[in-house]
């Protein structure tokens, strides 16, 4: 999967790059990580033993400010993958507006088969091999996928202990007591629901009926959202299945079911459907929150919904963005649909620089307010390309990098 992970995220680069008729020595300098750091982490066990995990940290990008992007504990974690991560985080801060660069770590573990102490050791170990590459105006670590605010916690503890004093904006995703920001736990589902509303907006799809693929983090607290505010939500899954009833599901009743019996599974008055056809639902809305390569060149033909929101990382092929739009449907990219999430540790970062904190309506004022004007930024290349959101979303970024590219000196204007 790793090596289709990196090759995916070319594929869509190089389709802006094409339209934009990119110089070869512009496409080398942007798909080039400025540094790859692998290390190994000794761990004490629980067992008394030592065992050693491998570590990575990918600086892809550093041109428009310190690199910044989650660190991943997953049994699959290769350097390649979190060489491809990087990249991306390199588009999406772009696309939403931080002055961050991208990066991404990540350890090769099952923290499903790690005791909290094991836990602790290996992150706390992590920040001791890394702690000499990382720091606020340096790269700026986050969480991913099974890391969490307890983690971030270790980890800036750590980085505490080795400079000797606290240094809050080293890592962001904090919990609230360690100088965390309001808002920061729902970014991603709320900076996406903020898209989806100009989407709709724009494209004037009226009484959206939505289906949602996914009910952890993205996906549940979207369906919250959504439903909140009135949204029809008529189909929703977790790893087990997925429900669907075309009168709308009661959300608030579909997460205590699944708080109480671990899956959306078992929820009365729906039809239980496959993770496969709930993709396929005619919809307005599809909002894949789970998992990368769910829709490819062998099911796009089948999608009915106008739009997809892709609040997963890789939810949707290059190529089936673009036959999608050339059917008249769009389909949000990644880069633009979860950048919420990372939107909010800029302003977690911001914070902790100023030493101020603000509310959350105040995060999530400046949250819309980044959000919707990166979808017009989006939406104003994909009219001036006549391209689907994919391609516009890395136009747009690959132009303003060409700006900071031009004003550093790596090359002259219209190179
Ligand atoms: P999570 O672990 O909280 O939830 C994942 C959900 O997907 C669970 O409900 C799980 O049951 C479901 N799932 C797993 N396998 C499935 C399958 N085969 N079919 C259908 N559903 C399946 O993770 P999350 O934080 O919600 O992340 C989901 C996606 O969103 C990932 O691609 C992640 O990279 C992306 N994302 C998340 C955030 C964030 O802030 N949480 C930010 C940016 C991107």
């Amino acid at each position: 999967m790793s090596d289709d992970i990196w090759k995916e995220a070319l594929e869509q680069f190089n389709k802006a790059a094409k339209v934009l008729k990119l110089d070869k020595s512009i496409v080398e300098i942007l798909t080039n990580p400025k540094r790859i750091i692998h290390v190994s982490i000794p761990v004490r066990m629980d067992n008394g033993k030592i065992k050693v995990f491998q570590g990575f940290r990918v600086q892809f990008n550093d041109l428009r400010g310190p690199t910044k992007g989650g660190i991943r504990y997953h049994p699959n974690v290769s350097h390649e993958e979190v060489k491809a991560l990087a990249f991306w985080m390199t588009w999406k801060n772009t696309v939403v507006d931080v002055p961050f660069g991208g990066g991404k770590g990540g350890v090769i573990c099952n923290p499903k088969e790690l005791s909290e102490g094991e836990l602790e050791r290996l992150s706390r170990g992590y920040i001791e091999a890394m702690h000499k590459f990382i720091g606020p105006e340096k790269d700026i670590p986050a969480p991913d996928v099974y890391t969490n605010p307890q983690v971030m916690a270790w980890m800036m503890d750590e980085y505490h202990r080795i400079e000797g004093h606290n240094v809050f904006g080293v890592i962001t995703g904090k919990p609230l007591e360690l100088g965390g920001s309001e808002g920061r736990d729902k970014a991603t589902a709320q900076g996406g629901v903020y898209i989806l509303e100009e989407a709709l907006d724009t494209f004037k799809v009226k009484n959206a009926s939505i289906a949602i693929q996914g009910f952890g983090n993205a996906g549940r607290t979207a369906a919250k959202l959504l439903s909140e505010k009135d949204y029809k939500i008529v189909a929703v899954s977790d790893s087990k299945t997925a429900i669907h009833n075309p009168k709308g599901l009661d959300i608030e009743k579909v997460i205590a079911h699944k708080q109480k019996t671990g899956s959306v599974k078992g929820f009365k008055e729906v039809k239980e459907i496959t993770n496969e056809n709930l993709l396929i639902l005619d919809v307005d809305v599809l909002i894949p929150a789970a998992l990368e390569g769910v829709i490819t060149k062998d099911n796009v033909n089948k999608i009915k919904a106008k739009v997809i929101l892709e609040l997963a990382n890789g939810p949707v092929s290059a190529e089936a963005r673009a036959t999608l739009y050339k059917k008249g449907q769009i389909s949000i990219p990644d880069i633009l649909a979860n950048s919420g999430g990372v939107a909010v540790s800029y302003f977690e970062w911001v914070q902790n620089n100023i030493g101020y904190f603000w509310s959350e309506e105040e995060v999530l004022k400046k949250l819309k307010d980044k959000m919707c004007s990166a979808f017009d930024n989006v939406y104003s290349a994909s009219k001036e390309f006549k391209v689907d959101f994919g391609t516009a979303a890395y136009i747009y970024a690959v132009r303003r990098m060409i700006k900071v590219l031009e004003l550093r000196g790596y090359i002259k204007k219209g190179d």
